[in-house]
């Protein structure tokens, strides 16, 4: 796929009027559709449901503290995996 200035992270679309910009990544509305993002009354669900959890056990995440978290270990995920694939390739020039 050619790396263009403005395109579609996943599928390489191009049309203008298709893209978005979400959290700096562009998607167009097709694959920003497949993402099955969380409704509103969805988020909120979950923000009691922590909350209530909360009042049983004050250890308890709320629910921002727990997408925090899960936020932080992708970020560690992404960057021991994306370790692995680069030594993989460096290696692969002396072997
Ligand atoms: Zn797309």
């Amino acid at each position: 796929m050619e790396k263009k200035a403005n395109q579609c992270f996943q599928c390489g679309e191009t049309e203008e009027s298709l893209l978005n910009n979400m959290f700096g990544y562009t998607i167009c509305d097709p694959c920003k559709t497949k993402l099955g993002l969380f409704q509103d009354k969805t988020i909120k669900k979950y923000v009691s449901l922590f909350d209530k959890s909360k009042e049983a056990d004050p250890d308890h995440l709320s629910y921002e503290g727990e997408v925090d978290f899960r936020l932080a270990y992708l970020e560690k995920d992404y960057i021991k995996k994306k370790i692995k694939l680069l030594h993989i390739k460096e290696r692969l020039k002396y072997i």
